[in-house]
Parts: structure tokens; sequence; C-alpha cells
């Protein structure tokens, strides 16, 4: 978004590019996914290669109406009117383009990097500063060599200051950031060993990250972390801080916590000087120092600064999908708005097809930058392309221009609690409610009244380590090979269509479920992929078919039932999947039974196979490798004659998650994704294989007690501390998941960062943690398992596999999504 706008044969010129201009067009928007175009006919596509070819997604665009394109060749099909600006490297193109725009503004920019806290220090710097700036800033933490140039391109002549993250992860980013950024003031955060993979030592990944500042005239970073690199800076003018050293220009002394907020006091310029940070958490300190010493070293006032401070609010970078009243989805993101952000949550609410009705939710949007009348304009605009179909605006200014809105739908009200008194005549049901509002309009009422009540235990899902995980898999298979995504049982627990519709956003080619069941679940919330339904009941054939899934064959008795459902219901060439039995012994056809099952299948007219596979018993296990040899043999041997039975193509398929890795050769046609998409893959340590977790479950403490000599805890008495002992009583018991053989001290969870260990036997609904020694009170949070205490290892406390610790928590427990 923005309102810069270029002719296409300008930007020709600006990044050297080859290719004929057909026409000559306008450039706004500047776009890399084509999942996500906003305003197509002033859109420039660049066809970038990461895990997926960009050029793959250039007639899906074209369709879309973008007309231009840079790419490194040329269209296979004709597309009339379209522009194909040629280069050899797409992403440098996009990084030229930035940076020339960038150069064309003469405007104050702060750089800021750091291993840690870049996104924090950033949105508070834009809280603190926005009242006297017109400020431009990453939206998000769009701070790689992609989210960099698409942060810079939205500067504008209105902005006169610039607030710019950058973030690299190995060797020679920095300095493409650096010539796209041009910082004038730079800003070290927190530098930890966050992506030390990438470099060959600590040292050349600080010297790496100072890079940004090497036209900087002042730079602002932590006295001791920079100690041993005096030679690596160029910037005249530092200003540092520091905890410990007196010789910092703001030496901070003394650091007192008052009622949830932190009272810090420090020496500056020969003065003491306070601030009150309405934080209380070490990061959060560190971070709202570096802001501190920022706005001093930018020349505020302590007064000023203290009283800016005071007022932080917390950032929440989270878009939040919970489960609604009326059988609705929120997605919750009431604490901030602007129009980067309202794009971003816009298109998460289209990844989401779980409801037909999509409906926005928004506040009037401050600090823009933009006159109202453009402001809301462009709005109107974006909200229309993405196909909201019911608004409910509310504040002032959205009401006054409430004719800009074209959407079926539309409700304004000029504040928060005259919308809340008309809730009910706006008759949520049924849809997608994306909430969006500026903090002042406190739209956390509303998400209150939309969001269904449950108890407090919650599993959050991170999609986007989902989405991490999928590609760190994609990153594994050989070229063309399919991904099928196993989500049966409640994708591992996980949840059903929100994983679903994630998945299906990013383009895996298949769906897997156990039951005919889950399937239609899937096709009810908007599931349009093919989905393979592992173990069909003959007596649910209807809606397999009504619903267009896929059966899994794996026995002559189904295959004849299957027969004499279709040739009764005339069902012909219906897609199915053939399952070989090479060693598991659990379903599917044995290798002497493939000769019979191929005469059945020759001219066989109410079936089209569309994969043949097997499963493999310990893909996983060196110890058993000769058998997984075996395994792979008798595979192909069976899909050898199958295949020359049918005499068409189908896809082959070995491979689960442990298999991707271990067996690259038995990856096939397809592979069959399980737990590694849950962060999960038994093959390999949890440090090593680049997955992260994705669930978190947390309860809370119902009540604290102190126990006395000779007092028990729990059923049977079964519970014992010593004298001074206390208790918490926390909201999960072993229907909610949390097993009985957790007792007694064999489970543990995390209170305030300490592992504690349960007293006693677990209970229906809740259970007893040992917290003698620290400070806990009742409401406080309590981990169940997150990526610091891991599934892993709590299967190991009670000697199972994470599998079924994931697929134990029951649905009673409330998921909650989200996306960064
Ligand atoms: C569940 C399942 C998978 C996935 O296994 P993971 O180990 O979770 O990757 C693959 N194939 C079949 C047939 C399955 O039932």
């Amino acid at each position: 978004m923005s309102s810069n706008q270029y002719p296409i044969s300008a930007i020709q010129q600006i990044i050297k590019a080859g290719g004929n201009i057909v026409k000559e067009y306008n450039i706004s928007s500047l776009i890399t996914d084509s999942r996500r175009i906003g305003n197509a006919a002033e859109g420039l596509f660049f066809a970038l290669s990461g895990r997926r070819n960009g050029h793959e997604f250039i007639a899906e665009a074209y369709a879309a109406g973008v007309r231009n394109f840079v790419v490194k060749e040329g269209p296979q099909l004709i597309m009339p009117e379209a522009n194909f600006l040629i280069v050899t490297d797409v992403l440098q193109a996009l990084q030229t383009l930035a940076a020339h725009h960038r150069s064309s503004f003469n405007l104050d920019v702060i750089g800021i990097t750091g291993s840690n806290g870049k996104t924090i220090v950033k949105e508070w710097l834009y809280q603190l500063l926005c009242t006297d700036k017109n400020i431009v800033r990453n939206p998000k933490s769009y701070n790689s060599q992609i989210g960099v140039p698409l942060s810079v391109w939205q500067i504008n002549v209105k902005n006169n200051l610039g607030i710019f993250e950058a973030g690299i992860s190995t060797r020679n980013e920095m300095v493409r950031l650096e010539t796209i950024i041009r910082p004038s003031i730079g800003v070290l955060t927190h530098i930890g060993t966050a992506h030390d993979e990438g470099f060959a030592s600590r040292d050349e990944k600080v010297k790496e990250k100072l890079l940004l500042f090497k036209n900087c005239r002042l730079l602002i970073h932590n006295y001791e972390q920079l100690m041993d690199f005096k030679e690596d800076i160029s910037v005249k003018d530092c200003f540092t801080w520091s905890t410990k050293f007196k010789q910092a220009d703001l030496y901070v002394f003394s650091e007192t916590v008052i009622k949830r907020n932190t009272y810090l006091r420090a020496r500056y310029k020969g003065d003491e000087i306070e601030c009150l940070i309405p934080f209380m958490d070490g990061a959060s300190v560190e971070n709202a120092i570096v802001c501190w010493a920022v706005m001093l070293a930018m020349g505020y006032s302590a007064a000023e600064t203290d009283d800016r401070i005071e007022h932080l609010n917390p950032v929440s970078m989270r878009l939040e999908l919970k489960t609604g009243i009326n059988d609705c989805s929120v997605i919750d993101d009431s604490y901030n708005s602007d129009v980067q952000s309202l794009e971003i949550a816009l298109n998460f609410l289209n990844q989401q097809n779980q409801h037909t009705k999509k409906t926005l939710i928004l506040s009037d949007i401050f600090q823009s930058g933009l006159q109202p009348d453009v402001l809301y304009k462009q709005v109107a605009e974006m909200i229309k392309a993405k196909h909201v179909d019911k608004f409910v605006g509310v504040g002032k200014a959205l009401s006054k221009y409430q004719e800009d809105f074209d959407i079926p739908v539309k409700h304004f009200y000029p504040d928060t609690p005259s919308m809340l008194q008309h809730l009910r005549a706006l008759n949520f049901k049924e849809e997608t409610i994306l909430i969006k509002g500026s903090r002042s309009f406190e739209f956390e009422s509303i998400s209150r009244a939309l969001v269904q009540k449950a108890h407090e235990t919650v599993m959050e899902i991170n999609l986007n380590a989902m989405v991490n995980n999928l590609n760190f898999y994609r990153s594994k298979l050989k070229p063309g090979v399919k991904v099928m995504a196993m989500v049966k049982a409640f994708s591992y627990g996980s949840g059903t269509f929100e994983v679903a519709n994630i998945l299906q956003y990013n383009k895996v080619d298949y769906l897997a479920v156990a039951y005919i069941d889950e399937g239609v679940a899937l096709r009810k919330t908007g599931i349009t992929l093919p989905v393979m339904v592992l173990n069909p009941e003959a007596s649910a054939f209807d809606k397999l078919t009504e619903y267009n899934l896929e059966p899994v064959i794996y026995s002559f008795g189904l295959f004849d039932d299957y027969i004499k459902y279709a040739r009764q219901q005339n069902v012909l060439d219906y897609p199915v999947h053939l399952k070989i039995d090479t060693g598991m012994h659990r379903l599917g056809f044995e290798n002497f039974e493939v000769e019979t099952l191929c005469d059945l299948l020759e001219e066989n007219r109410y079936v089209n196979i569309r994969s043949v596979f097997s499963h493999l018993v310990a893909s996983d296990a060196a110890e058993h490798d000769e058998f997984t040899k075996t395994q792979v043999r008798n595979f192909e041997k069976a899909f050898k004659l199958i295949e020359k039975a049918l005499g068409y193509k189908v896809i082959r398929h070995l491979c689960n998650t442990s298999g991707i890795v271990r067996w690259p050769n038995a990856q096939y046609d397809m592979v069959r994704l399980g737990i590694g998409l849950y962060g999960i893959d038994a093959a390999t340590p949890a440090t090593e294989n680049g997955l992260q977790p994705i669930a978190s479950l947390k309860t809370s403490v119902s009540q604290v007690k102190n126990i006395t000599n000779g007092d028990t805890i729990s059923y049977n008495r079964s519970g014992k501390l010593g004298n001074n002992g206390k208790i918490a009583t926390v909201r999960i018991g072993y229907a909610d998941g949390y097993l009985r053989a957790f007792g007694n001290g064999v489970g543990k969870m995390l209170v305030k960062g300490t592992l504690v260990p349960t007293v006693g036997n677990i209970t229906m609904d809740m259970c007893m943690l040992d917290v003698s020694d620290i400070d806990v009170k009742e409401g406080d949070e309590v981990i169940v398992f997150n990526e610091q205490q891991r599934i892993e290892a709590l299967a190991e406390q009670i000697g199972t596999i994470p599998y079924e610790i994931l697929t134990n928590i029951s649905q009673r427990v409330k998921r909650v999504y989200f996306y960064e």
C-alpha cells in the first residue's frame, strides 16, 4: 500500500531490465505472493524463486488482473497487454527498486538490528515518537531480504521519520539491507544466539550486523556489548547505555519493581534521572531502556521521555483465531490498526474458508500520515478487493466517510459502546469475523462478547511454525515430489479446518484423514483439496461420494463392498487409492495377493486408481534399516505389477515424516507428512532439525494452599509434602488429556519459568503442583508444554510417544490459533 506511483518504463530503467514495454502502466504496489494481490491494476509482480519458483504463479497473477512482471524468463503462454521486465536476479531487482525509492527521500531513518527485540523496539519507538513525527515503518516484522524492500517502498512525501528493522540469518545479507534502508540513526538491540548457525562465529555475526550502521551519524548501543568491537564501528557519534558500567552515557544504576512496573534510576550528563516502565520482565525492561536511550540521544528531554515511556503499550504482533459464538470464527487483532497491518489481517481472513461469509469490524485509524478522505478511500478499496461481505465501522471518522464503502452489508457506529448495544441486531452467525481496532477503542470488549467462553485451559497453535515446518520438509524433497498432509485425528489434536485451511492456502497437494466423517467436516469448512480417507466404512460410502472423498481400498472385502456400491449407484471412474501391506501388518494387500488384485483392476470401469502406497514401520530407527529396505523392495515389486495391469500413471508414495529425510530415494511421487508438520521428528534431535513446536498447552492456578506436616494431597492420600509446603491447584486433569500417569511427581509443569512436579494423583478436571519454593498467586499461568518444556519430554516422563500426548488433549480444551 503506498501512494507512490512509477511508470513501468521508469522502473525498467531503474532496475536495468530487458524486455519490451507493450503498454504503459503506473505502478504503485509491489507483489511478491500471487495469493496476496491487492491492487492488481497498479501492481508489479516479482517472480521470486524461493522454495517455489515464482514463475509458476505468473498465470495466476495475470488471471487476477496483474499486467506487469519482473522475471528471469518470459512467459510460456501468450498474455496480451502484459509487460515482462527481464532481469538476471529478480530479488536484486526488487531491492534495487526499493533502494532507488529510498534515495529519493531525504528523511531521517532509524535502522534497528540485533538478535532479539527488534520488532518490539521498532513498535515502541513508533508509539513514543508518533505524537510529533509522521512515521513509516516495517509492517509487523517484515525485516527480511524481501520484507525490507516492501517496507521501504511505503515511504511517501508526508513522512518525516522512517523506522526500519533489519533481520539477517547469514553472511552478506546486511550490506544489501543497508543500501535499501540507508539509516541515519542506528540502534542495536540485544545480541543472543539466534541464527548463530549462519555464521562462522559470534564475532562474525556481530560484525555483519554492524554493517547496517556504516553510514549512520549516530549509533545507540549497549556499552559492554560492543566493548570488543571498537574498531568495527565507523559511526562518529555513539550513545551508549549500561546497567554495569559508569562510563556509559546512560548508566542505569537502580531497578526496582513497583506494582508490575519497573522504576529505573540512571545517571545522564551528570544528573540523576528516572523512568517508569510499565513492564517487569527482563526482556521488556531491556527493550524499554534501549528506547529510553534512543529518545535521549535524539535530544528529547529526560522528563518528556519518562512521560512517554510510562504510557508504552505491549506489542501484540499476533492475530488470534478463536471459536466464536453462534458458530462464528473470530480473528482477534484488537490492539493495533493501521493500513499495512489491516492488509495482513485481511489476507489471514481470506485464508480461512470455513464460513462463506467474511466480516470486518474496524475502528478509525490514527496516525496514518494521510488525509482522512484519502485514507478511508484507500481502506474502502482494500476491503472491497479482499471480498469482505459485511463491514462494521466504529468511530466518527469512518461514519463520516461511510459513502465510500461499497460493501454488501455495512453498519456504522460512532463508538464501541454504541456498537455493543446493537450486537444482537448485527446477528453474527456462521461467519468469520476479523476484529481490528486502535487501542483507544478498547475492542477487547467486542472480542469478549463474540468469543465463546471456555474454561481457562487452552492449547495455542502457532500457524507460522506449522508453515515453517511444512517448508522445512519441502526443502528436503526432490523436485516435483508432492506433499500429502496427514490431518487425521483432529490434525494430531491441533485442530481441524483451521489447520487444513492453512495447508490448503500453502498449496499442499493432498490431505488425508482416518475416517469419512473427518473428511466430511473438512469439506463443510471450505476444503477443496483432494482428501484421501485411510479407513473408509462401507456404511458411509454415500457420504464418501457425496463429498468427493477418495477411499483407500486395503482388502478384497472392502474392494467388493465398494464395487457393489458403485455399480448400484452407477458411480464410474471414481478416484481410489490402494494400500499395500509390506510389513506393518495392519491394513493392506499383501504381496501374494497383488496378482489377484491386478486381475480385478484390469478393465474395471468403476475405479480410477489415483495412488498406490504402503507404510514404513520404522523409518526413523536405524536398527531396523534392513527391514525398511525389505519393505521398499516389496513395495516396488507390488507397484510394478499394479502399474502394468492398469496401463496408466498413478502416484506412488511410501514415506512418512521420518522417511522423508532418512529415505530420500523412497520419496517417489509423493510423501505423507504427519507429525513433522506439528514440529516433531523422531529421526532427528529437536535442536538440529529446524522444526518449530507448534503447540503450547496452558492452564492456570485456581487456588494456592499451605501444607503442614501430616497433610495429604489428592485422592487416596496419595501426595505428601514436608512442613511449610505449598501447593497450587491447576485447571487440568485426565479428562483434558493430562493422564493419570503424570501424577505423584512424574509430570512437571512450568510455573513462572520453574519446572515443578505434580503432587498426588491427577484428578478428572484438576491436579496439584508442588510450588513450595516459588511465589505463586491464583490466576497465574501454568504451562504444561511449549517450546521450552517440549512434548517429547512429556512423552518420555510417562513412557509414551509424542503422538499420543498430542492426540490425547481433549476437545474440551479450547484451541486458539495465532498467526504472526
Ligand atoms: C499417520 C500416517 C502417516 C504419517 O506418519 P507420521 O509419522 O506422523 O509422519 C503416514 N502414513 C499413514 C498411512 C499414516 O496412517
